[in-house]
């Protein structure tokens, strides 16, 4: 399995920040490995990161719509994304889910019409502070993960991301056992829904990762990549987590 490191620029980045991008490539050019590193970016800037990327870097958008063209103001679908250049999507995320009040059933509406149109995904399931403390995280990420993907053999490229909400953005992580604990219950159920083709099915980890916390992270059972969203925005931080990546890849 290869490790995949996948950005989230989250609603940050103007023009002026495709620099990173171009920054980030080069790192890539220059440390050939058999890391996949991936960044998603707002639907305004996937022309012209896909520019700055030379096909080096994969770049992804951020959200998609679970409806093809037609009357959706504002919205962008699966289509789109393939036509700006994007090969990825998030899909899920907290922040979407919170803010958009988007459901198991519409992620999984979202989902389905990516891997119709052959886009990577990465699914994002996570339990709040209160459920964790109640003792139902593994109850909530694993109804999350099967109410959130579609009724149909998984897309090639899919991810899940194990994100718990208290630890986006907050520099509070959870422990390695805690990850492990997850992450383990998310590969069980994959294997007993989709047998055979839950193998290249990647899990990963999401929430304050950083230089300092990867090397742990990607040490952790079960753990075949991570999403990160502030440490994603300067190349200098992202490239610090590429290269543990790396050395894990070679190890
Ligand atoms: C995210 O939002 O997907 C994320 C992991 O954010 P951060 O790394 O900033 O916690």
């Amino acid at each position: 399995m290869r490790t995949l490191i996948a950005g989230n620029w989250k609603m940050h980045g103007l023009q002026a920040r495709l620099g990173e991008i171009g920054a980030i490539t080069r790192s890539i050019v220059a440390h050939p490995s058999a890391v996949d590193v991936l960044v998603c970016v707002p639907a305004t800037l996937i022309t012209g990161a896909v520019q700055a990327a030379g096909g080096v870097l994969q770049i992804g958008g951020e959200d998609c719509s679970a409806a093809e063209a037609g009357p959706f103001t504002g919205d962008i679908d699966a289509a789109m994304l393939r036509d700006a250049g994007a090969t990825s999507v998030i899909l899920g995320h907290s922040e979407r889910r919170q803010n958009h009040h988007e459901t198991d059933a519409i992620v999984a509406a979202k989902v389905a019409a990516a891997w119709q149109h052959d886009l990577a995904t990465i699914v994002c399931i996570g339990e709040t502070e209160a459920q964790r403390s109640k003792g139902n995280a593994l109850k909530v990420c694993g109804d999350q993960l099967a109410a959130s993907l579609p009724d149909m053999p998984p897309g090639a490229r899919t991810s899940i991301a194990y994100e718990p909400l208290w630890a986006i953005g907050t520099g509070t992580m959870p422990t390695r056992e805690q990850i492990a604990e997850v992450l383990g219950h998310v590969r069980a159920a994959l294997d007993l829904r989709f047998a055979n083709a839950a193998q290249p099915i990647r899990i990963l980890y999401g929430g304050s990762v950083k230089a300092e916390n990867a090397r742990a992270i990607l040490a952790t059972p079960d753990v075949d990549g991570v999403l990160i969203g502030g440490a994603s925005l300067r190349a200098e931080d992202f490239d610090a987590i590429v290269e543990i990546a790396r050395g894990r890849s070679a190890g």
